[in-house]
Order: structure tokens, then sequence, then C-alpha cells
């Protein structure tokens, strides 16, 4: 693991970044806003929803696997979650594993619990109300919490997928929210090489909530790829049990293998098995949304396109990205962090 600081030059790089990904951020939440209340009346209905969910959700699982380490330094609402750092204002309570691991399995259940909702609250104002809340409780735990052990390597649900895909990163760069590293959170997942959900074995809820991630993840994807979105939001709440029934189906059966397989191989080999579920994890995710992106499928693509005459070239995306995936998830060899470790705390004030 290698400890660099950053150039002025490359932090102020960044925080133009930051600055820009968070106006971004107000962009699509206002586009969101615009498809329920009308107040841009000549952009289509679901201009802001689709942009949101057809380029951002669409590219944010590529840019895990290839580039974690970007997205953290980037993200809107990491970015939120330490302002009170920021400020120094942040209480700057430390977590012993026993709480890395219950905010971790929290997590991994706020992604089972939140994510098939998207099937019932389809309108943009819910989607906008939903990240606003998200925004306000990172901003807490940030204040509350040391670091990022809070929020970004804490309860963000989206955290435990970074660690799934993002074991084998393309490129390591610097850590710009963590200007000195004050040990909020071990081992720290951005700067660990070669970081897993699996990394942290020193509870027994940590090894429990990545147990349960990455065996009942991939089933979990292919179901909620099976669930149809609901007219209305009152059927949808009205059938929850469509709702969460495919995703949990998907998510017994892969645990079920996943448990079967480690106990058929060794304890040393359980991190290749890990890998092998985390690439069809994300294999799935793209065998479904590549072709309903491109109008492969029988709905209308973005930009509305449609090609869904084309069934081969279907199949052959599906097949180049799978293949993609298990290579660099599974195959590739590379040692590497999503971030540079920073200068420890007390190095610098000795
Ligand atoms: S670099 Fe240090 S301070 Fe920053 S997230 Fe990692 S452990 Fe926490």
């Amino acid at each position: 693991m290698e400890t660099k600081e950053i150039s002025k030059k490359g932090l102020r790089i960044w925080r133009a970044l930051q600055v820009l990904l968070f106006i971004l951020g107000i962009g699509f939440l206002t586009l969101m806003l615009n498809d329920s209340l009308r107040f841009i009346p000549s952009l289509p209905e679901s201009f802001g929803r689709d942009a949101f969910w057809n380029v951002l959700i669409f590219a944010a699982p590529l840019l895990f696997a290839v580039a974690p380490g970007v997205w953290r330094n980037i993200c809107p609402m990491g970015t939120t979650s330490l302002f009170a750092r920021y400020l120094g204002i942040s209480k700057a309570k430390q977590q012993d594993q026993k709480q890395q691991g219950i905010f971790y399995l929290i997590s991994v259940i706020l992604l089972y619990v939140l994510v098939p909702l998207r099937h019932v609250e389809t309108s943009g104002l819910s989607v906008v109300i939903a990240l606003v809340g998200v925004g306000v409780l990172a901003l807490i735990l940030g204040y509350l919490y040391q670091g990022k052990s809070g929020w970004c390597s804490g309860l963000c649900p989206v955290f435990p997928v970074e660690k799934l895909y993002g074991s084998k990163p393309l490129v390591t760069v610097p850590n710009t929210h963590c200007s000195t590293c004050v040990n909020c959170i071990s081992p720290c997942a951005d700067s660990t090489d070669n970081i897993t959900p699996s990394s942290n074995q020193e509870s027994a809820i940590s090894r429990f909530a990545s147990f349960i991630f990455v065996g009942g993840f991939p089933g979990f994807v292919w179901g909620w790829f099976n669930v149809a979105d609901f007219p209305t939001r009152m059927e949808g709440w009205a059938n929850l049990d469509e709702v969460y029934g495919l995703p949990m189906l998907g998510f017994s059966i892969t645990l079920f293998a996943y448990w079967i397989l480690r106990r058929l191989f060794e304890e040393k080999d359980y991190t290749k098995v890990a890998l092998v579920f985390a690439a069809a994890a994300i294999s799935c995710y793209y065998w479904y949304r590549i072709p309903s992106i491109l109008g492969l499928t029988d709905a209308s693509g973005v930009f509305g396109l449609d090609l869904s005459e084309f069934t081969s070239l279907k199949l052959i995306l599906r097949i180049i990205s799978t293949l993609f995936f298990f290579w660099w998830i599974v195959l590739r060899n590379t040692i590497k962090s999503w971030e540079y470790r920073p200068k420890f705390e007390e190095l610098k004030t000795a």
C-alpha cells in the first residue's frame, strides 16, 4: 500500500471536479423534479428519470470496476457527508470493529430493501425525496463519525457494491477527501490493495454481512431485472410480495450455491470464489442493461433508439460484456488500491 501526497495543482483539479459533480447532482435532482412538477414543460415527461437511470446508474458499476477511487473522490453524496470534516466541526467518534460490522450489515440490508422499491416508486419526485433524505443522513453521519467511517465507508448502501466490483482497479488515484489519514476505519477500503467485501474478517457481524452480500447479490440482481415496474405507486405497495419475491428467490439460490462452494473449496480459495460471484453480479447487470439502453429489447432504448430486430447483436453484446467482466475481475492479475493512503495524522503533527 503506497502513501502519497497530492500536489496543489492536482488537488485544485479534483476540487473543481467535485464542484462540477455537485452541480451535476443538483441538475439531475432538478430534472427529476421537473418530471413530476413540470416547471420546464418542453422537456419530455420522464427526461430526468431517464437521464438519472440511463446515464449515472448505467455507468456506475463499470466505474466501480475500473476506477472506484475516482468515484470515491467525486461522488456528491460522499462530498456532502464530509462537509463537517471540511468545516472542522465533526464530532469524529471512532468506531470499534463491532460497530464497523454493524454499519456494514445495515448498509447491505439497506441495499437489499431499497433497490426493489425502484419498481414501486418510479416517479421523479419519489427519487428526489429519497436522495435528499439519504443526503441528510450522510450529512449527519459525517458530523457524528470520524473520516469516512460514518457514510462513505460506513452506512452508504453503495459501498458494498464498490468493494464487490472494485477489487482490481485500473488506476490508483490520490485520496482527495482525506488530507491526512486518521485511521477512521480498518481496513481502509480506499487504501487497501485489492479490497473485497470480505476483507474485514475481524467481527462475526462483518463476516456475516460479507457472506450474505457476496453470495446473494448475483441472484438478487437477476431477480430484480425480472420484476416489472408497477403502473401506479398504490399497486406497487399493494404487491410487495412480487416486488421482493424474485430478487429474494435469486438471492437465496446464489447464496446457497456460495455456501456450498465455500464448503467444497479451501479457505485460501475463498477470494477467488467471491470474485466469480462479483463477476456474475456485474455481468448480469449489463446482460440486461446494455440491450435495453440500445433498444435491443422490445422496448425502445434511450434517445429513441429501437434496434429490436437485431437479435444476434443483443446476444453478441451480452457475451462480450460477460467475458469482459470475468476477465477483468476474476482472471486479471493486478495489485492496486483505489486511492493512495495519505500521510497518517500523527506523522504530520510530530
Ligand atoms: S485514508 Fe485514513 S482517514 Fe481516509 S478513509 Fe482511509 S482510514 Fe479513513
